[in-house]
């Protein structure tokens, strides 16, 4: 499978003109994944990939144009029939929704005086039966969600009056299941108002999960394709597996699992997953009555004991406050009485995002709020190095808070400057981010 595959990725990525420096081989995580075939500095762009399809993701409403993805502008029905929003005739007349147009109209869709909120949910699913041969063998290739019964199938069948044939169906469903085991989001527009979308990129669809990657994402629009560069966080040496991550990095190794077995069906191995201190962080402890810290002794089974590391106090699996792991998110503390270190974590990050932004804006801040802000944004980064996370995208966005802080501490003139500091700030955040700063 591996031969059929490179074939196919190399003739997809020729169209770059690129040189291609990875290959698909047998990975250790699972399957397949894709390997470097040269060594990688941090940085480092290592392969760029189109999707194979793209649209709206299947949660989501308002609704963006179908055609040019565009939001918050007026939207129109097609006035052809299909009861997809667009925002004019002239973009329900570009080659890409003509296709779709008329094989919705193949299928009858059942008349409406508005466009349909189901058929706009369910759009990238469709458009899978709308690629080529090749493009089909890569997604039969993707790792599928076990799940059944997807949603978009459902949505569908209730608009269409015609059925799929059995292989038009079987296909549908493996699509279903694809997308929700190997899309990536992402945003298409301006400012505030941005369509969310997913994409299948078959090439950075086939790198494994690790909540230690080597590599992160973003997205650059080029001649109207939403184009996934694909970007080394650290030093990768040739021949080494690249990874990615399904889950959010800086939740404890319990949650994540946890998540990525709902989400993706696996539980993670990884090097972090199998330290129980997540490399000397101890993000997953457990605060302790004596003021140690709970952890567990063998954090890749879920039933293992956890233990104090200072009085030794044993908790048995059963008495964890993990019951529903992803519940645990939501509340500041669990039931049954333990507190997490991750909250205060959660905290931070929740007061670097607001503080400067929306309801207290930098200028409204007092020198000890801004030196606040300083000071827990400098934690986070220092978290997101310990965890091994190298130049990943939050520390882009972190290390652009800071130099916002940096910036409004200058304004104010009571600051003495260490120009290297901010530079070094400035530099981290445009080269991860990929942004122009001023
Ligand atoms: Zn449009
Ligand atoms: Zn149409
Ligand atoms: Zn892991
Ligand atoms: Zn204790």
């Amino acid at each position: 499978m591996c031969d059929e595959l490179n074939r196919i990725l190399k003739q997809r990525e020729l169209l770059f003109g690129n040189q291609q420096c990875w290959i698909i081989n047998k990975s250790n995580i699972s399957g397949s994944g894709v390997f470097t075939n040269k060594s990688y500095e941090t940085g480092e762009i290592i392969f760029r990939d189109t999707p194979i399809v793209i649209g709206p993701r299947s949660s989501v409403l308002p609704p963006a144009c179908v055609s040019c993805m565009k939001m918050g502008v007026p939207l129109i029905t097609c006035s052809k029939g299909c009861r997809l929003p667009v925002c004019n005739s002239e973009c329900e007349n570009t080659i890409s929704h003509e296709r779709e147009c008329r094989l919705l109209l193949e299928f009858s869709v059942k008349k409406g005086e508005f466009w349909s909120p189901l058929l706009y949910r369910a759009l990238t699913a469709l458009r899978c039966l709308l690629v080529s041969d090749e493009e089909k063998k890569l997604i039969k290739c993707l790792s599928a969600n076990k799940k059944t019964n997807h949603i978009e199938m459902l949505f569908l069948k209730k608009e269409l009056l015609k059925n799929f044939s059995d292989e038009e169906e079987q296909f549908l469903n493996l699509s279903c299941a694809v997308l929700s085991g190997t899309a990536f989001e992402t945003e298409l527009g301006e400012g505030k108002i941005k369509a969310s979308l997913r994409g299948l990129y078959p090439l950075a669809g086939m790198m494994n999960h690790s909540c230690v990657p080597n590599t992160q994402h973003y997205f650059l629009l080029e001649n109207n394709i939403q184009t996934m560069y694909v970007v080394a966080t650290c030093p990768i040496p040739e021949g080494m597996e690249l990874t990615t991550h399904y889950s959010y990095l800086f939740w404890p190794t319990i949650i994540r699992r946890h998540f990525l077995f709902a989400t993706k069906q696996f539980w993670c191995t990884c090097n972090r997953c199998g330290d129980p201190t997540e490399f000397d962080t101890n993000l997953s402890a457990l605060e302790c009555n004596c003021g140690g810290l709970i952890l567990p002794l063998c954090s890749i089974d879920m039933k293992s004991d956890w233990k104090c590391g200072s009085c030794d106090e044993v908790v048995p699996a059963s008495k964890l406050p993990f019951a529903k792991p992803l519940e645990v998110l939501n509340k500041s503390e669990t039931t049954s009485g333990y507190k997490m270190k991750y909250f205060s974590i959660i905290e931070k990050f929740e007061q670097v995002w607001s503080v400067g932004h929306k309801n207290t804006p930098y200028e409204a801040l007092t020198d000890e709020e801004l030196e606040n802000k300083e000071k827990i944004t400098k934690e986070l980064i220092a978290l997101n190095n310990s965890l091994k996370l190298g130049d990943s995208r939050i520390k882009g966005l972190l290390s652009l808070e800071l130099y916002d802080t940096f910036k409004e501490k200058i304004n104010r003139n009571n600051f003495i400057e260490d120009e290297e500091e901010i530079d070094w700030v400035r530099e981290n955040a445009k080269k991860i981010l990929n942004i122009a700063i001023e």
